[in-house]
């Protein structure tokens, strides 16, 4: 049975002090989780030992919000996929729309990145999802097939079970615009038929799809109650403590 994943990111928001205080309210918040929900916090590189720290005696997770596919070297501004387990990492998000978008990011780097990520053990979180135009245009499902594919190129069964999507359109990113439950379902369903034809229907069944885009907690339980829907990649909610453990809560 899939276990639900619900993860902040925090994009460029948070410096130590600001994590520090965000996380001891998260602590206090006690969110009521439930045994099948992980949750997971994905701060900025310099706010992710603070966070590790903070966060130990719990079950809360912290994450990176990308990583180099090299393993170290001359990359000026880069973080490696070593440096961030050794810093408390198990989870890492790669090909943001963000990135992808400001940073040049592609899917051939976003592949290199994901097999990075497995090599650490760190469980890449691959962000997919169509612009509005895209949408408009009707090329919406065969974009997010081609991400999901070129993200997982070359990947095993075995590691592709380690991968966690997150569909994410740009269209609803920080924009207080969400996909509604019907077309989040029917995205996260083309994405597990593209990975069940990939791999395997148990493979398929077995992979956590993530939403994102304006997830709060009016919207959470109604996105998060299809059945192709195992969790939320949270952005502008993630950053405030009541808001991430009442989606905590809700899921
Ligand atoms: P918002 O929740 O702020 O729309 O951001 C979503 C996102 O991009 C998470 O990665």
């Amino acid at each position: 049975m899939r276990r639900f994943l619900i993860a902040g990111n925090w994009k460029m928001n948070g410096g130590p002090y600001d994590a520090a205080e965000l996380l001891q309210g998260l602590k206090e918040q006690k969110a009521e989780v439930d045994e099948n929900v992980d949750v997971l916090v994905c701060p900025p590189f310099v706010s992710i030992g603070m966070a590790s720290e903070i966060l130990h005696d719990t079950d809360i997770q912290v994450g990176g919000q990308n990583l180099h596919f090299e393993e170290n070297g001359a990359f000026t501004g880069e973080i490696s996929g070593s440096m961030l387990v050794e810093s408390g990492c198990n989870y890492v998000i790669i090909g943001h729309s963000e990135r992808r978008q400001y940073f040049g990011e592609t899917d051939e780097t976003v592949n290199k990145r994901v097999k990075k990520a497995i090599e650490h053990k760190l469980a890449p979180v691959v962000c997919v999802g169509e612009s509005l135009a895209q949408r408009k245009k009707d090329e919406h499902f065969d974009l997010v097939k081609n991400q999901v594919k070129a993200a997982l190129f070359g990947l095993s069964e075995d590691d592709a079970m380690d991968v966690v999507i997150a569909y994410e359109p740009i269209w609803a990113i920080g924009t207080g615009e969400t996909a509604s439950p019907e077309q989040a379902q029917e995205m996260h369903k083309h994405i597990r038929d593209v990975l069940a034809e990939l791999y395997s229907q148990d493979v398929a069944d077995g992979i956590n799809i993530l939403y994102g885009g304006s997830m709060k907690p009016a919207n959470a339980e109604e996105l998060l109650s299809q059945p192709d829907v195992d969790g939320g990649l949270i952005g502008g909610a993630s950053l405030d403590a009541g808001s991430f453990s009442e989606i905590i809560t809700i899921a």
